[in-house]
């Protein structure tokens, strides 16, 4: 079957690659410790899973929702963000309901940019960002992000004529994969470039609930300008580990919104409204569950960072993320070879960083996504088959 050209452009996603690996090794007999996907496996609070239980009782649940989004989801949001960040939100307009951020990232290319087109997007990134410039059939304008720039791309090292054909621009702190974080300076910096360019931001901020140590991240909103110039994707999948009930939203100018809005409008009938429904109860709710499902992502990541640098790898330590992003051991180059290796001899599954993008060589990723016991396990494993001294 001939499949069309934009297709040809997507990679076949890491995911179901490290899961076929992950197929391979288990019906060989291993005991396979998973730690590439960034699923969460903890279970959402009580309360929420009550609020879905209640939800579905009701008649008429089952109808096709509005794509908009219940109008109390989108209050709960804008009540959300004035409590965690002090950015005000008018519901009505600034507030989007999507199926998973993923939906949005996906779609907001098919309103903003046309083929041919330029988009700015971080590499290494999440997969979404690329893919979804390919499905609208525009052009990638990588933004590298380097270590000696603490994972920020560098705005001054854009060349002046790719910036003024870029339309859409994406940024991720805290960061997937790279587990980087930004503060407000960098996004004041990001409205400074935007404005000059003509440029729509897109920020996903996935992880701002999962810091460690004290942090807090910051939204992008909260630079001054920020509204006029972008929209910021926040998920409930991994701030409360609802992340199979597809439920997320996209805040800020009222006018990207609106494209967005018809791109969906064509395109879905909206989150299911009990769904929406354990959203509210998520939002409104006891956040107490937040904070305490940071302390765990911590305590694992603890255990990683203590442990692989005892063995002689010495892997940095995230401020938020659940992801551990670290050079690869010493004598090692290649991030498939030594990804590869290390499941054929511990069964342990990683994801190599070149699969977030060309800049993503010479790095791993680790999922915080095992209990400590397993990850006190991946630790006793590594270092029974490698020699990193
Ligand atoms: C997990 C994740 C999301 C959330 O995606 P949903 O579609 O909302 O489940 C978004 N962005 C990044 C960078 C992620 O890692």
């Amino acid at each position: 079957m001939q499949v069309a050209r934009r297709i040809q452009g997507l990679s076949a996603a890491i995911f179901s690659e490290m899961d076929d690996l992950g197929k391979e090794l288990r019906a060989a007999g291993v005991d396979v410790i998973n730690l590439s996907v960034g699923s969460p496996d903890r279970s959402p609070a009580l309360h929420i899973q009550q609020a879905l239980i209640e939800a579905i009782r009701e008649p008429g649940i089952f109808n096709y929702a509005l794509a908009e989004g219940l109008p109390e989801f989108k209050q709960a949001v804008a009540d959300w963000y004035r409590q965690r960040f002090g950015v005000l939100l008018d519901p009505e307009r600034e507030v989007l309901s999507l199926m998973g951020s993923q939906d949005g990232l996906a779609h907001v290319y098919l309103a903003y940019l046309n083929p041919g087109e330029v988009a700015l997007v971080p590499d290494p990134g999440y997969p979404i960002y690329s893919a979804g410039v390919v499905l609208a059939e525009g052009t990638i304008h990588p933004l590298p992000l380097l270590k000696e720039n603490g994972f920020l791309p560098d705005l001054g090292a854009v060349p002046v004529e790719v910036a003024q054909r870029a339309r859409i621009m994406v940024i991720n702190y805290p960061n997937n994969p790279v587990a980087a974080t930004a503060d407000l300076d960098f996004f004041r910096a990001v409205v400074q470039f935007a404005r000059k360019y003509e440029i729509i931001v897109c920020h996903d901020v996935a992880y701002s609930e999962l810091a460690y140590d004290g942090y807090r991240p910051p939204s992008f909103l909260e630079a001054k300008g920020a509204k006029e110039v972008g929209v910021e994707f926040h998920s409930l999948s991994k701030t409360y580990n609802m992340a199979g009930c597809r439920c997320a939203f996209v805040v800020g100018n009222a006018e990207i919104l609106d494209g967005l809005r018809v791109i969906k409008s064509n395109i879905d009938f909206g989150v299911f409204r009990a769904v929406q429904k354990a959203g509210i109860a998520a939002l409104h709710g006891s956040q107490e569950a937040v904070e305490i499902n940071a302390r765990v992502y911590q305590r694992r990541r603890d255990i990683l960072v203590r442990g692989l640098s005892s063995l002689g790898w010495p892997v940095p330590s995230p401020k938020a993320s659940m992801f551990i992003w670290t050079p690869l051991p010493a004598g090692w180059r290649s991030s498939r070879e030594f990804v590869w290796e290390l499941a054929r001899r511990t069964g342990v599954l990683f994801v190599p960083g070149v699969a977030f993008g060309p800049r993503g060589e010479g790095y791993v990723r680790i999922a915080l996504v095992g209990s400590e016991q397993r990850l006190e396990e991946v630790v006793r494993r590594i270092g029974n088959s490698f020699d990193f001294s």
